[in-house]
């Protein structure tokens, strides 16, 4: 069957994949620590589900305004007036079912053939796809562990030709847990303010900090003006299977040309998930707090138990829910690695590589489940590396 060019150049997230692997292998009996999720492992909020069921059961049946309902777009506004210390109207504010579309709805609108966009690698595999989808030119910049896996500002400036139409900045970020700083985002405020290029600040885990606080570049001065912000409810809520995120659009002439891509694509994002929408923000934060407090003792843990492992080491991430430990000392591909801690140990974690080539060398875990499941995971991992090292396991290719 022939299928468009253009789907040759759409990539994929290898965690579904991975996933769908671990389920085959459970199908057939085996048990899996299920370590490669990007998702918590907490319920929704009570009173999330509450507003969802109570707006079922008020009628809320039917499409709604393709960029959302005026009160989720306006909580949104306000949220983001707050947190950001900017000042936004509804009308920049564009709803749609998970955050990922923001993603795909942006670069199509924005990017075309010869445009240069510039992207954190390892990141978030979406945005690598979607430039090449778009027809751009995708201009990595490494994350490495000498800078706590930031990206390298000077780099990007040095990277930046006159073709460069965009930048993505992902704090904190997947998969290595690293958060920009001040004066990182000074210095790419400083050298690109007023020019024709946009920055993607993707701020999905922008809730989910245990050191610092997020950092927008929207908030520095003069930067909303040319500052793309996606978040949503996904990470923050434990909301990834409601699907409900959003973008702030720099002028509501952007956010109309990104709802015309909801037009033709979802319509509208369902009402009732709108409404809980509306309840995750407006109402009591003390569950997420709680959330954030659990993960930080998760992460304390998990980073202490990989630091013992011989030839794993693993630095402290800064915000979100992943792990990104160093296991070159094993002179093995990560994706084989990774093959091996499935199918030897039961454990189901990602390469470093689904993240893009500069995360050879590393593996992904998520702490987003419970401590036990942890604990047993990472000592599983222990006693398989452990094996290899010795030379008794063989990694499957
Ligand atoms: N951006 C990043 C960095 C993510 O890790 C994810 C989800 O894994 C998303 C965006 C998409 O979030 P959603 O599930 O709301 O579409």
């Amino acid at each position: 069957m022939n299928f468009a060019e253009r789907m040759s150049r759409l990539g994929t997230e290898t965690a579904f994949e991975v996933l769908a692997r671990a389920k085959q292998l459970e199908s057939r009996g085996r048990r899996i620590v299920h370590l490669e999720i990007g998702e918590p492992d907490f319920r929704t909020p009570d009173h999330i589900v509450a507003a969802a069921i109570q707006a079922l059961q008020d009628g809320w049946h039917h499409y709604t305004p393709s960029a959302g309902i005026p009160a989720l777009r306006e909580a949104i506004a306000e949220h983001l007036s707050r947190t950001r210390g900017i000042s936004v109207s509804p009308d920049q504010v564009v709803v749609t079912p998970g955050a990922k579309p923001i993603i795909f709805f942006t670069l199509l609108a924005l990017i075309q053939k010869n445009d240069e966009v510039i992207f954190p690698n390892p990141g978030f595999p979406i945005y690598e796809s979607m430039i090449r989808f778009a027809g751009g030119t995708p201009v990595a910049a490494p994350l490495r562990e000498e800078l706590e896996f930031r990206m390298d500002v000077e780099e990007v400036i040095k990277l930046a030709t006159p073709r460069t139409r965009m930048i993505i900045l992902n704090s904190p970020n997947n998969p290595t847990g690293s958060a920009l700083d001040q004066r990182d985002l000074q210095k790419l405020a400083a050298a690109f303010r007023g020019k024709n290029v946009f920055f993607f600040s993707d701020e999905i885990y922008s809730q989910i900090t245990y050191d610092c606080d997020a950092l927008s570049i929207g908030s520095l001065p003069g930067m909303q003006a040319q500052t793309i912000i996606l978040d949503g409810f996904s990470k923050t809520y434990a909301m990834t299977g409601w699907r409900l995120g959003y973008g702030l659009l720099p002028s509501p002439e952007l956010a109309s040309q990104i709802t015309r891509l909801m037009i033709n694509s979802n319509s509208c994002t369902a009402a009732f998930t709108q409404l809980a929408g509306v309840a995750a923000l407006t109402g009591d934060h003390s569950p997420v707090r709680q959330m954030v407090e659990t993960f930080r003792v998760r992460r304390d843990r998990v980073v202490k138990l990989l630091n013992e492992i011989p030839g794993v080491s693993c630095r402290l991430p800064r915000g979100a829910f992943y792990v990104f430990p160093n296991v070159k000392s094993f002179s093995r591909k990560s994706s084989e690695l990774a093959n091996l801690l499935l199918h030897e140990a039961g454990v189901a974690a990602l390469s470093g590589t689904a993240f893009g080539r500069y995360g050879e060398g590393y593996l992904r875990l998520s702490y987003a489940t419970s401590m036990e499941l942890l604990e047993e995971g990472i000592g599983k991992i222990a006693e398989a590396l452990g094996k290899l090292k010795q030379g008794t396991l063989e990694p499957q290719t």
